[in-house]
């Protein structure tokens, strides 16, 4: 049964309230294209009235300025319980508006939880130093909040972006304004409710849905707002850097996509190596900036691989995504998955081979066949741009220093793995692959604990562990004048 609506609204200073121009937009069920709620559309006036709230909320002697760090760390925990408490119902609207298969949603609401709780902690321990200056002096650091943030959400896992980033702000004692993308409003919505419920007063956080050249545009460009956070394609990473300079001075922290390599090397495990790059290229449909879309194989093992990679993905089961039963789910909408279908066509007119997949399936919702693609060379389209699709792509390679110079050909570099049994080749890899996630003979495997972001035109800034909490903190310099003799 689909997940009750409770929230269409746009939330300002904890209330509910409709779009100045009184405008609404349809989100819909990617597995059926079916409306499942009309969405008040928020624009630069709804953006403005939320950024204001937000810089009053961020008064000297506002309640959120004034209140202890640790009644900040709290309210925060408190917001976790209710995200635990409500884990099913906002798995559920995350299925239903974003296609996540249940299973997976339910891992990463889960994973959400535990963000906050990391986050929690780090409310009272943001503490700055003493510094050993010269001269008769007494001096030290405070670190403090930057102000109001615009935090600019994907559509891909919108309810761990929400927390990842909203929490990481709150910590530091920042107040907010949050777009979330167009296609995914509503688990948004749902956890501005739960924030207002665990405590959080009002103005602190601010949801407006509306659209990037609209309402994400007015906030890029507010002169009242210090720092965007922003998580989505390198297209519009480039245009928020550009529009963070214009009426003021943003920081910016941006996670723009990827072109992940994996390499497997012939030493590998080929029993783990081989579901792990299914899972790393197909899971959540490929609509992950992490997945390894550029698999590179090595000579001796190449053939193998490649047959075991086929039946894997041929195995691979579609469906609705609330069943249990159901491996991926469908595309986000007929826009991307048109987009990954005219990839899928690039690829076969380009000289790659498609041995399994990459058609759509039926004619409702946006579903498409895991494909794999072999004998792909490095200036194929298909292994230079971001598909955000179910396609592997699997490259030869004969040695370890051939696949890192081929893995480093690329403006991106978010996320890198190695399958081998070779520590020294892991340590080599590790070392000199331009990427700021590594992993070596796993995938995927993340944490709260630990920084999230790339390197080059994958972004600037870090997601996640203590790096994070950083780029929403001023430091300031305190020094002040001694007696010379007591
Ligand atoms: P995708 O191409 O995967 O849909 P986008 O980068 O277009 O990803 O969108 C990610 C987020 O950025 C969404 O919340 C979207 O509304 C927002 N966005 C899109 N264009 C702009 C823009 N010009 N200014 C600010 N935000 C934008």
């Amino acid at each position: 049964m689909a997940p009750e609506i409770k929230y269409n609204k746009i939330f300002i200073d904890n209330q509910w309230v409709d779009a100045v121009n009184g405008k609404t937009f349809e989100t819909f069920n990617p597995h059926d294209g079916a409306t499942i709620a009309t969405v008040a559309e928020g624009d630069k006036e709804d953006i403005n009235a939320a950024v204001q709230s937000a810089k009053r909320a961020f008064h000297r002697n506002s309640e959120w300025r004034l209140m202890d760090a640790s009644q900040r760390g709290k309210l925060l925990n408190k917001f976790a319980d209710l995200v635990d408490r409500d884990l099913d119902y906002l798995s559920e609207l995350e299925t239903y508006n974003n296609g996540m298969v249940l299973t997976t949603c339910r891992a990463f609401v889960g994973a959400a939880a535990h963000h906050i709780r990391y986050n929690a902690s780090l409310a009272d321990k943001i503490q700055g130093n003493t510094v050993p200056c010269d001269g008769d002096v007494f001096s030290y650091t405070l670190k403090q909040p930057v102000g109001v943030c615009g935090l600019i959400l994907p559509w891909n896992v919108p309810v761990l972006m929400f927390i990842s980033k909203v929490t990481t702000a709150l910590a530091a004692g920042c107040t907010m304004v949050v777009k979330p993308a167009e296609q995914t409003p509503l688990s948004a919505l749902a956890l501005a409710a739960l924030l207002a419920e665990a405590g959080v007063p009002p103005g602190v956080v601010n949801v407006v849905p509306g659209f990037g050249e609209t309402a994400g545009a007015a906030l890029t460009h507010h002169p009242d707002v210090a720092l965007i956070s922003f998580t989505g394609s390198l297209e519009v990473g480039k245009l928020i850097q550009q529009a963070a300079g214009t009426n003021n001075l943003k920081r910016v922290v941006l996670e723009l996509g990827g072109k992940s390599p994996l390499v497997i090397m012939d030493d590998a495990d080929l029993n783990k190596a081989v579901p792990y790059a299914a899972q790393a290229v197909f899971r959540h449909q490929g609509q992950v900036c992490i997945a390894a879309s550029r698999l590179f194989v090595q000579a001796g093992i190449y053939d193998k691989f490649v047959q075991k990679a086929v039946e894997i993905a041929k195995s691979w089961k579609l469906g609705n995504p609330v069943l249990e039963t159901s491996q991926n789910g469908p595309q986000i909408d007929e826009t991307m998955m048109n987009k990954v279908l005219g990839y899928i066509e690039k690829g076969k007119s380009e000289g790659a081979k498609l041995l399994t997949g990459g058609k759509r399936v039926g004619t409702t919702g946006f579903y498409i066949e895991p494909a794999v693609f072999a004998d792909v060379k490095d200036d194929m389209t298909i292994a230079k741009e971001e598909i955000f699709g179910p396609v592997q792509s699997i490259l030869k390679f004969e040695t370890l220093e051939e696949a890192i110079d081929r893995a480093n050909a690329t403006n991106y570099g978010l996320a890198a793995g190695i399958f081998t049994s070779s520590i020294e080749s892991a340590l080599q890899f590790s070392k000199h692959v331009e990427a700021g996630i590594i992993w070596v003979n796993t995938y995927f495997q993340l944490g709260a604990q630990l920084p999230f972001g790339g390197f080059k035109e994958s972004g600037i800034g870090r997601e996640g562990g203590l790096d994070a909490v950083n780029s929403y903190l001023e430091v300031k310099s305190v020094t002040i004048s001694l007696p010379k003799k007591v």
